[in-house]
């Protein structure tokens, strides 16, 4: 990635808390480059409207503008953004992973030692990465008692030969597709992020014993790119991984939610699905305290968007008190992205001390009182400086 010494950045700040923790994380961002560079690197940040705020200025909650500059971006980060219930209309996060073709979202998950429900959570130090672009999140949707569902019900059953027990008349029908190109591009994300990185165990996710046309082909084509000269040698089967090699292995999604409470140690990255990717990732985050304290990073060909993982806790809005460090540790993966790494370790370096000294905002401290351990809450933006 060639990566000017003064990148413009575009951010979106995000609905409820978005105000709250944008400029906490842009605070922190700047800190950390200047003193990492010590000036000979900046950011010049231009803020893009999406959300509550981009419908009062300009009537749409995601003007087109927005997307325009985006496409133009090397890298973006954005806040939460809400989606208002009952007046119709597509996410707003589902527009954007879709016209900018973010197909691979990147959560990767470790403990920085704030509470956490499990024991020995130094154990877990897991990527996930969920395909982005496929499965039933195409939102190609058949209600029950449809005019549509009929039509669509009478195929299956006249042409197609499926029986009627399995298509009753009131059923609803959730089409799942999935594709080999969407599967392959996702797949050689992973791999490149797992040897970049000396992972060594990578664990392909599905239910394909269940779902053989879907997620079992995508098992099947992801052993498929391990074989491409790219990953001829670096990407094994079976055995030991060697330095500068990782280990492939097909996991059925039930057996691995089970394995990530139980023995999380025992994968280094995920690959898998929109669906079981949705479900792996927020079980992944709960292990280190919850979503709060995770980064996430939507990645297309040629641009990212990184992003906070919880939503606009509306109920904490403008109160000053929510948790910065989802949205931070985003701007310090977006700073590794950039190959901007001594910046981004000052970040995470910062954040483990805070969590040592047991200070953080009210959410925080109050899971550390929990366990009987005293700690102070600060406000969002005293915790960033
Ligand atoms: P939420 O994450 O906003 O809130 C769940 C609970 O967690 C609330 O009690 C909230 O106060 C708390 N919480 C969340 N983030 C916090 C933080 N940084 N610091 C302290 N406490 C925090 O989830 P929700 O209520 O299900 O969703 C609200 C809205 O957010 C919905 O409109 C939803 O569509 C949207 N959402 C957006 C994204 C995104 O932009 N990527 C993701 C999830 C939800």
């Amino acid at each position: 990635l060639e990566v000017p010494n003064n990148p413009i950045i575009p951010y979106i700040e995000g609905d409820g808390i978005g105000p709250e923790i944008a400029p906490a994380m842009i605070m922190v961002v700047n800190k950390a480059v200047e003193k990492a560079y010590g000036g000979s690197r900046a950011i010049y940040w231009v803020e893009l409207l999406a959300g509550d705020k981009a419908e009062e200025k300009t009537g749409e909650r995601m003007p087109k503008e927005t997307l325009e500059v985006l496409k133009e971006a090397i890298v973006a980060i954005k806040g939460p953004l809400g989606t208002p219930v009952g007046k119709g209309g597509k996410s707003l996060n589902a527009i954007l992973r879709q016209s900018m073709d973010f197909y691979s979202a990147i959560r990767p998950v470790y403990w920085l030692g704030q509470p956490s429900p499990i024991p020995n959570p130094e154990r877990v130090n897991v990527a996930v990465f969920r395909e982005n672009s496929d499965d039933v999140y195409m939102a190609i949707e058949f209600m029950p008692r449809d005019e549509k569902t009929q039509k669509v019900r009478k195929f299956l059953i006249e042409e197609m030969g499926v029986s009627e027990y399995a298509l009753p008349e009131d059923c609803g029908i959730t089409v799942k597709p999935m594709s080999e190109w969407k599967t392959k591009r996702h797949v050689r994300k992973a791999l490149r992020y797992a040897l970049e990185n000396n992972k060594k165990v990578v664990a392909v996710v599905g239910k394909g014993n269940i779902m053989k046309a879907t997620e079992g082909a995508f098992m099947n084509w992801a052993f498929e790119v391990a074989k491409e000269p790219e990953f001829e040698g670096k990407v094994i089967t079976e055995g030991e991984p060697k330095d500068g090699q990782v280990l492939m292995v097909k996991v059925i999604t039930d057996q691995m939610l089970m394995q990530l409470v139980l023995k999380p140690e025992a994968y280094d990255v995920i690959i898998t699905q929109n669906l079981n990717g949705d479900y792996i990732s927020d079980l992944a985050s709960a292990l280190v305290g919850g979503p709060g304290f995770v980064p996430s990073g939507n990645i297309g060909d040629g641009y990212a968007l990184f992003e906070s993982t919880h939503g606009t806790a509306y109920d904490i809005a403008g109160k000053g008190i929510a948790n910065p460090l989802s949205l931070t540790l985003s701007g310090a993966m977006m700073l590794e992205y950039l190959g901007w790494k001594e910046a981004a370790q000052l970040i995470y370096d910062a954040v483990k001390r805070a969590i040592e000294d047991k200070v953080g905002t009210p959410d925080i401290a109050n899971g550390f009182k929990k366990m009987g351990i005293s700690a102070k809450a600060l406000s969002t933006i005293d915790f960033a400086k």
